[in-house]
Formats: C-alpha cells, sequence, structure tokens
C-alpha cells in the first residue's frame, strides 16, 4: 500500500508525496513549492523519484525544474501540454498505465478546466488524485475547456468506485458548501456535509481527501443529472450539460 502525505502551499494549495514502500519511490503530485517537499522528504528519509503533473498551471508545476534539479526525479505530464510543462520528461495520455513502484496508476484525461488536464488514478490504493478538476464539493473553473467537456470529465470520474480518496489540489471545500447550500439548502446529505465542513475549517483541519460516493450524493457539479437538482433550478428535463453550465455560471458570480 501506497502512503500519502498532504502537504499545504501557498495560500489553499495541497501538494501530495506519495510513498511506494517496497519499492523506495516517492512522487511528489503538483508542486507548487520546493520547500515543504523538500522539508517532507528530509524528515521522512525518502527520495524523491517522479514528479506527477495533473495541468500546467503554475501553481501546479511551479516547483518542478527546482526538485528535478535538486533530486534528479523524473516528471511526468500530459502529452499535449509538453509545451507548457517545465522539465517535462515522460508524456502521458489517457489510458496509459505506468509503474508505480509495486503498484500501478492509470492516466485519464480530464479537459475542462484546461483543455490538457489529466488525473492519475490509484485503483488498488483507491486513490484518485485529479487537480483542479473535481474538488470537494465543486469543481475547476473553466479557463480553457467547454461545459460539455467538464461535463464529460466530471462524469468519467464519477464513474470510478464509490471508496475511492478525491485528492484535489485545493482547500476550496468551505466556499463550495456554502454555494452549494445555495442551490440545495433544504438536502439533508448536503446539509449535514456543510455542516461538517464548517466546524473542520474552524478548527483549521483539511478537508480533503474525501470519498468520492460522498461528493456523488452532495458535490452539485456532479448532480447536474439528478432530477431533484433539477427541479430545484428550474430546469427539469433539460441536458445534464445545460445544468451544470447553469451551475458553473452561478459558481462564478458567487
Ligand atoms: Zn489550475
Ligand atoms: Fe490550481
Amino acid at each position: 500500500m501506497i502512503e500519502i502525505l498532504r502537504l499545504p502551499a501557498l495560500s489553499d494549495n495541497y501538494i501530495y508525496l506519495i510513498h511506494e514502500p517496497q519499492s523506495g519511490q516517492t512522487a511528489a503530485v503538483d508542486p507548487a513549492v520546493a520547500e515543504p517537499v523538500m522539508a517532507a522528504l528530509r524528515a521522512r528519509g525518502w527520495l524523491l523519484t517522479h514528479i506527477f503533473n495533473t495541468h500546467h498551471h503554475w501553481d501546479h508545476v511551479g516547483a518542478n525544474l527546482a526538485l528535478k534539479q535538486a533530486t534528479g526525479c523524473e516528471v511526468i505530464g500530459f502529452r499535449g501540454d509538453a509545451s507548457r510543462i517545465p522539465g517535462l520528461d515522460r508524456m502521458v495520455s489517457e489510458g496509459q498505465s505506468l509503474d508505480f513502484g509495486a503498484t500501478r496508476v492509470q492516466v485519464l484525461e480530464v479537459p475542462g478546466h484546461t483543455l490538457g488536464h489529466i488525473a492519475y488514478w490509484f485503483r488498488e490504493d483507491q486513490a484518485l488524485f485529479c487537480g483542479d478538476t473535481l474538488f470537494a464539493l465543486g469543481c475547476g473553473r473553466l479557463f480553457e475547456g467547454t461545459p460539455e467537456q467538464m461535463w464529460n470529465s466530471l462524469c468519467k470520474l464519477r464513474d470510478l468506485p464509490d471508496q475511492t480518496w478525491v485528492y484535489c489540489a485545493h482547500e476550496y471545500t468551505l466556499d463550495n458548501a456554502r454555494f452549494a447550500l445555495t442551490l440545495e439548502p433544504d438536502y439533508p446529505p448536503l446539509v449535514a456535509r456543510a455542516q461538517q465542513v464548517e466546524r473542520m475549517r474552524a478548527h483549521n483541519q483539511a478537508t480533503v481527501p474525501s470519498l468520492l460516493v460522498e461528493e456523488k450524493r452532495t458535490n452539485p457539479f456532479l448532480r447536474a443529472d439528478s432530477p431533484e437538482l433539477q427541479e430545484r433550478l428550474g430546469m427539469s428535463k433539460q441536458r445534464a450539460v445545460a445544468v451544470f453550465a447553469e451551475i458553473r455560471q452561478r459558481k462564478d458570480r458567487f
């Protein structure tokens, strides 16, 4: 089994360190900055062997070159973003499976936030690293993709097993919860989760990772095809992508 460390960085980013004990391989997912990564590696006595980038934004690739220079690690990212990901060594794309020590990671293309966004799914370890595509109770802004692309990407992630831990790249959950309540203020599972998120953030606790089954149940961006939510929005029987686009637009203005 892999060991996963969550490192807070910048104002609301999370960098993850993934350690596979049999091989000793260690990966950093979306290292925005080098210092917390190097400190965690020193504290654990781990050697960084890989960087997994989900997309090219600076708060996800900012430390690629510094970490590569300090450790000689290999940088992995989407084939189509070779010109936008600093230090990219290994280009990957949809459906590709990579060995990571004794475990395997599968690459999923999830365009929408950017056109070259990918996610890393550790099937046996029940862990998904999805960058800025799916957030706890939210989803990424559409900087490059269309609502259709993002909805399809979210559906792809929604199809993964219920017991998948969602490791997203930002602590946006409180704001997402408050927004979600504007859509479904009386939906009991959401109300309960929002209260829990309020409590956790009041004590400065991380709300990430979350379980995918909980996202399926309460994340409004995964519920654009829910008859109950559609009715709340006055959009009954409309196409899910239109409902998704409406929710995303409301969030942009929230
Ligand atoms: Zn981003
Ligand atoms: Fe980001």
